[in-house]
């Protein structure tokens, strides 16, 4: 594991979970005037803790010179282990203050998302019985968090000091709604969370913690990055990686094919998002009675995020019926 750039450190931190389909997470440790920052953190996990501390001794570090940590989104692969760094360290947390009130409702008191993900399920058109099933997949997850609220919330052009580097806040939305972006204009650099990887397609969802049209404004701020001039993106997952601009292209022309392949699921009759998710291609071509429960929730709710998207620009209409909504053609 390197240091990637004098002062930035690319730590490969392990998943333990069974289904995943990700080999790691990344997490970057940035040198400062007084002591570092920690980009994201790692589930919480005792390989995920030995790994950052075993690599803390390697550069003649403890948990008590990390001063900051910045959270990308509070997904438990990116922020699992804030609570417990910040106990052994005092550092601060910071995250965009959006993120900060899905703290709450994810890994504190549950039962209010847990029923608004099974009315979203169930309007998609899922069975009954597949519901409960999709809708407690990610369950066992809070195991592996340790919440803890920011100290700081940050907003879209905020700054992040360390006295080396200087990290612009860019919001966004899309993964998650309070996503994050830090990119340090002299360097060239990008840390990219989930927002883009390398080779992943990272999935965007309209779920309850979703805001409006969460795959328009994904592209929206996908667009946005463009604008930026990017020598290396660090990202949250996978490898680093210089070419971001081809990285976005293949990014947006990912999610116009899955607009053309829902479309042609709905090109003779009326059909519910659940219905449309397994016509859809998802991931490796797998079988969709052989994707997990947790990967069938995603993927019904990511065609929702695309149906949304279709439906603000008039491509698709919602047809509500007994409680389930359809969606055809224009
Ligand atoms: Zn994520
Ligand atoms: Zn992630």
């Amino acid at each position: 594991m390197p240091e990637i750039l004098p002062g930035i450190h690319w730590i490969k931190m392990p998943i333990s979970l069974k289904d995943s389909t990700l080999s790691h997470v990344n997490i970057y440790l940035i040198a400062g005037d007084n002591g570092w920052l920690l980009v994201d953190t790692g589930w919480n996990t005792d390989r995920s803790f030995s790994t950052l501390h075993n690599y803390l001794v390697k550069i003649g570090a403890g948990f008590g010179d990390i001063k900051q940590i910045v959270v990308t989104h509070v997904h438990p692969d990116h922020y699992g282990m804030a609570g417990r760094i910040k106990g052994l360290s005092g550092a601060t947390i910071a995250m965009h203050h959006i993120e900060k009130g899905f703290i709450g409702p994810r890994y504190i008191d549950m039962n209010e998302l847990l029923m608004q993900t099974d009315r979203m399920l169930i309007d998609s058109g899922v069975p009954r019985d597949i519901a409960d099933e999709l809708r407690d997949a990610s369950l066992d997850v809070e195991r592996y968090i340790v919440p803890a609220l920011p100290d700081i919330t940050l907003r879209d052009g905020q700054e992040i000091e360390t006295g080396r580097f200087t990290f612009q806040v860019i919001w966004t939305p899309g993964h998650s709604s309070g996503h994050i972006c830090l990119y340090e204009k002299e360097q060239k650099l990008l840390l990219s969370g989930d927002h883009i990887l390398p080779r992943i397609t990272p999935n965007i969802s309209l779920n309850p913690q979703s805001i409006e049209n969460p795959l328009g404004r994904y592209i929206r701020s996908l667009e946005e990055l463009r604008r930026l001039e990017v020598r290396l993106t660090l990202p949250g997952h996978d490898r680093p990686f210089t070419r971001l601009i081809p990285r976005i292209d293949e990014l947006i022309a990912h999610h116009a094919f899955r607009n053309t392949e829902i479309l042609e699921a709905i090109s003779y009759r009326a059909r519910t998002p659940y219905e449309i998710a397994q016509k859809v291609t998802w991931g490796d071509n797998s079988d969709w009675k052989d994707l997990p429960p947790f990967h069938q929730r995603m993927a019904v709710f990511e065609t929702l995020a695309h149906l949304e998207m279709m439906a603000a620009e008039s491509r698709v209409d919602k047809l509500p019926r007994n409680g389930i909504s359809y969606y055809g053609q224009k």
